[in-house]
């Protein structure tokens, strides 16, 4: 996905196309995943979101899981054996059998505090890659907007406005099963984390 691409009035536009048929209808390949509206809005959110690096997820969010990939991401990155980072960086899960948590969190130790940004962002971890859209946070329904996060209140707002200006504009006038197939795969980009 190109920069033009995030521009939040042409990802307006492939969300209009890409909810304007089910996935039932588009995708006939039996292994296709299949998406909900609210699973578009969020892939849109994702692909325009623009991070105000304020901080408030790396200081305040807990806790912060893994999976065991990113576990073995972590440690290719720092450069140190898997079970050494194990030992000293995670933590199972109270709650979730064969979950890992980061340990002692608040702040996240990776977090730099001066350059107000992540020390490990090119292997930090599934769960804050897909942070503040691709997480459900409590509804399937609708788009839950984490008011802790002004990036995310900002990026709903600039979609907002997006989809209403293409709306008042030209719409996606008669648009083809091959374009809302373009626009669905398009926005699933948004997913390769
Ligand atoms: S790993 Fe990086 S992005 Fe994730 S909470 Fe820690 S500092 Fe923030
Ligand atoms: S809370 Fe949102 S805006 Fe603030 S640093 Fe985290 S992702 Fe960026």
């Amino acid at each position: 996905m190109t920069q033009s691409n995030r521009d939040p009035r042409y990802v307006a536009q492939q969300l209009l196309l890409a909810i304007s048929m089910p996935d039932g209808l588009i995708f006939r390949e039996l292994d296709a995943p299949s998406y909900t509206n609210v699973d578009y809005f969020r892939m849109a959110c994702h692909l325009i979101f623009e991070c105000l690096r304020c901080g408030n997820c790396c200081t305040t969010g807990d806790p912060i899981r893994l999976r065991p990939e990113d576990a073995a991401h972590l440690a290719r990155g720092l450069k140190i054996p898997l079970n050494k980072a194990l030992k000293k960086f995670t933590i199972a899960d109270p709650q979730k059998a064969g979950v890992l948590n980061f340990k002692h969190i608040l702040p996240c130790k990776f977090y730099d505090q001066s350059a107000k940004g992540c020390k490990i962002y090119q292997f930090r971890p599934w769960s804050c890659r897909i942070f503040p859209f691709l997480g459900i946070y409590g509804s399937e329904d609708r788009v839950v907007v984490n008011e802790l996060c002004p990036g995310s209140v900002q990026t709903m707002e600039t979609l907002k406005k997006a989809i209403e200006a293409v709306r008042a504009d030209a719409g996606i006038g008669n648009a083809s099963p091959e374009d809302i197939k373009c626009a669905k795969l398009l926005l699933r980009e948004a997913l390769d984390l």
